[in-house]
């Protein structure tokens, strides 16, 4: 099946019908066809009326025949462009629960090997910090409308690697292997402890002080901290505005409940980690984010932080597409689709307000006492927002690795 019919397959009855008499009447060609179902499909997403019901036809229909497939093209283009370039604005955007059915898990039998981040490959047109990736679980049952870790694999089994311990003591580690991220193809505390995987993970990070683990989480386990965890074993959380995480990342813990459980993680004295990420921009997004700021700032001394980074929507051909197939409502691509490294993300300008609001909202003896960073972002953000730069990514890797190690070793 090619993208425009899956795209029309996900339209409803009604929303194909129309679109499919729009295509006829305006003699549209294969490409414009495929434009005006990507609208629709988004339209839907948006939860937004059609196209037929946002352009005035009769406007067209007035004119010379002729004349009436530019018109309505071009028609068709403005109202998109203008949605496109508006803030998203969720106070007319109902909450829609998370919506999957019963899941699974089950034991991973296969290999485990390292992967690396999804940056371009040395390509300079985003910094990278060389994170290495072990995907100890795979598949995530949070159902947040942005991610497409669910296109990778079986939608309703987690997959948890079985003798996780051996497979550890087998991997082949050279002096590159110094960060290792396991929340690239799941949550990493969604299972908390229940398979065995983060006291094997514990165990690993213990045999290796020079490694740095990274758990990455939404979720809201303080269950995992009854036990101790070696110092270079980082609990974060993603964050994000709570407008954001309740339309956007369906079935997550709340802000207030992720601080609490980074919480119960320093209080069992583990050192956590902050990713507000993505950010999104819709109406009062200023506020929220500000207020988030603050609210880490109540909660937690600079000691207890490891790092804080930003990113926002950053959405591949692949990801687009999965999107709106996947056909679940969301505005995160109510946005001006920019290109930018090959991939499509806000303008440049709009990314570098939200970046600078969001980290001047911390106060300066606060942030400063933190390793914060852009992720999968243009260098060229880093000193308008964060008041440094690096000429290159060995130069980004080798300070972030300096700086972690010094706060793992500072107890
Ligand atoms: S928690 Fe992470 S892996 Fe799970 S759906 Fe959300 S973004 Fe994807």
């Amino acid at each position: 099946m090619n993208a425009k019919e899956s795209l029309l397959n996900s339209l409803t009855e009604e929303m194909r019908a129309e679109t499919l008499s729009l295509a006829s009447m305006f003699s549209l060609t294969e490409q414009m066809e495929l434009e005006l179902v990507k609208n629709q499909a988004d339209l839907m997403l948006f939860d937004m009326p059609s196209l037929a019901d946002l352009i005035n036809l009769n406007e067209i229909l007035i004119l010379d025949n002729g004349q009436r497939r530019n018109a309505f093209l071009s028609m068709m283009r403005k109202t998109m462009m203008e949605i496109e370039k508006s803030e998203i604005d969720y106070s007319s955007f109902p909450t829609y629960r998370a919506e999957r059915g019963a899941i699974s898990v089950i034991d991973d039998d296969s290999q485990l090997g390292f992967g690396r981040c999804p940056c371009p490959i040395d390509g300079e047109k985003t910094r990278c910090c060389k994170l290495t990736t072990l995907d100890v679980i795979t598949q995530c049952a949070f159902s947040c409308s942005y991610c497409s870790v669910q296109a990778f694999y079986d939608r309703m089994r987690i997959k948890a690697v079985s003798n996780l311990r051996e497979k550890l003591d087998a991997l082949d580690i050279d002096d590159s292997v110094w960060h290792i991220g396991t929340g690239q193809a799941s949550d990493s505390l969604f299972l908390g402890d229940d398979h065995g995987t983060l006291s094997d993970l514990a165990y690993f990070s213990e045999k290796h002080p020079n490694i740095m683990i990274e758990l990455k989480s939404k979720a809201y386990r303080t269950d995992v901290f009854k036990r101790k965890y070696p110092r270079n074993m980082v609990f974060t959380w993603s964050l994000n505005a709570p407008t954001v995480i309740e339309k956007e990342e369906r079935g997550t813990a709340s802000l207030i409940k992720r601080l609490e459980c980074a919480a119960a993680a320093r209080d069992n004295g583990s050192l956590v980690g902050f990713h507000i990420h993505p950010m999104v921009h819709f109406k009062g997004w200023e506020d929220e984010y500000s207020a988030l700021a603050r609210e880490i700032e109540k909660r937690f001394s600079p000691g207890d932080i490891l790092m804080i980074s930003s990113g926002t929507l950053i959405f591949t051909k692949e990801n687009l597409r999965f999107i709106r197939e996947k056909g679940v409502k969301t505005r995160v691509l109510q946005m001006e689709k920019t290109l930018t490294a090959g991939k499509y993300s806000y303008p440049f300008e709009i990314r570098k307000e939200m970046f600078s609001h969001l980290f001047s909202s911390f106060s300066k003896d606060f942030i400063s006492q933190i390793f914060t960073y852009l992720c999968l972002e243009d260098p060229a953000l880093w000193l308008p927002v964060l008041g440094r730069e690096y000429s290159s990514d060995k130069q980004f890797e080798s300070d972030m690795r300096r700086s972690y190690f010094e706060k793992i070793n500072s107890v």
